[in-house]
């Protein structure tokens, strides 16, 4: 495997911290919690959309682009990243929003992410749930181009095997951080969605024949929908790195049990866990993805999934401008009479 081969723009300030989680863990009463902090990548507060949109704003500068077309939900961190990477590499941007929550809080149709994409000189536009984002994309950038332009779209999550090349990257990151700090990894566990994360980095760390196992936790569909999801990115991905047939289906495993009532919709599991990390470590989660996969890592802590002598590696894929569509959702206290 040769990733410098793909063209790549640097937009995120990597290696990204690999860390104990103390306090976590011995509030948990083990296994031993690291966390890789994806969620510090930097560009416009981090998140994971960041590694992508390195090897995805080069194909698109290879392509003479002058305008990134792309979709999310209302609070999508894609989004944001995407508009930031736009304005740092002196590009137009025009990102379609999707209204997959039906919250109509100020806070969370205009704050938060929303606020960013702006600041960073986007135009946004809104869909309605259930919208074929794909196709709503493609019709707007028909017409661009019927006027001149270049737009080039990136698809939700920027999870194509492009965009995935950004987690394998961080595989091969990983690994060689490992091995400096002389730490054995035996599970990696992470919120999956667009599935281009888990995607990248089981095609990297079955490249790299790590036998370190990837455990999906996943934000909106069902199980069998979002491992085959998983599974076809993640072999498309191989093949874009020369590796036809690398991927078996025993690689790619999910666990869809921590949605709730569906994508961007608060669990009371999400809630105790963005406290408990704030709270333990200092380290801020998102209501949408990492608050509901680190609530799925600490479920099945409690029920012994894990041995206690297990190195288990949590990947913050950020999404903390998120919290600020969500203000009602942690239930906090007010003031005190200091
Ligand atoms: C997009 C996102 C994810 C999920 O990554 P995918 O590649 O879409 O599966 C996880 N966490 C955060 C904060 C995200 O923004």
């Amino acid at each position: 495997m040769n990733l410098a081969r793909f063209p790549r723009i640097r937009l995120g300030h990597l290696p990204t911290p690999l860390e104990p989680m103390e306090q976590l863990s011995r509030h948990l009463g083990g296994p031993r919690l690291w966390i890789k902090r994806d969620d510090c990548t930097g560009l416009s507060t981090g998140g994971n959309k960041t590694r992508k949109l390195e090897y995805l704003c080069a194909d698109a500068q290879a392509q003479g682009a002058d305008i990134l077309i792309t979709q999310g939900a209302t609070q999508s961190n894609h989004a944001r990243q995407t508009a930031a990477a736009a304005a740092k590499l002196g590009l137009d941007c025009l990102i379609l929003l999707e209204d997959r929550t039906g919250s109509t809080d100020p806070a969370y149709t205009q704050s938060g992410n929303v606020l960013m994409d702006r600041l960073h000189g986007a135009q946004v536009a809104r869909r309605p749930g259930g919208a074929d984002m794909q196709a709503e994309m493609e019709a707007v950038a028909a017409d661009l181009r019927a006027k001149g332009r270049k737009p080039y779209v990136i698809p939700g999550g920027g999870s194509n095997p492009v965009g995935a090349l950004g987690y394998v990257n961080a595989a091969l990151e990983l690994v060689a951080q490992a091995a400096e700090m002389g730490l054995r990894i035996d599970h990696l566990v992470h919120a999956t969605g667009s599935a281009g994360t888990q995607a990248g980095l089981v095609a990297g760390l079955v490249a790299l024949n790590s036998g370190i196992p990837v455990l999906g936790i996943g934000v909106r569909a069902p199980k069998p929908k979002q491992e085959a999801n998983v599974l076809a990115l993640a072999e498309r991905t191989a093949a874009h790195l020369g590796l036809p047939g690398l991927i078996k289906a025993e690689h790619v495993v999910a666990n869809c049990d921590y949605v709730g009532q569906g994508y961007g919709i608060p669990t009371e599991g999400m809630v105790e866990a963005v406290k408990l990390v704030a709270q333990k470590e200092g380290i801020l989660l998102d209501p949408v993805y990492s608050g509901k996969g680190m609530a799925g890592l600490i479920d099945l802590i409690q029920r012994g999934h894990f041995a206690k002598d297990q190195n288990i590696v949590f990947l913050h894929t950020g999404g903390q401008a998120g919290l600020f569509g969500y203000p009602e959702a942690f239930g906090l206290p007010g003031d005190v009479a200091a």
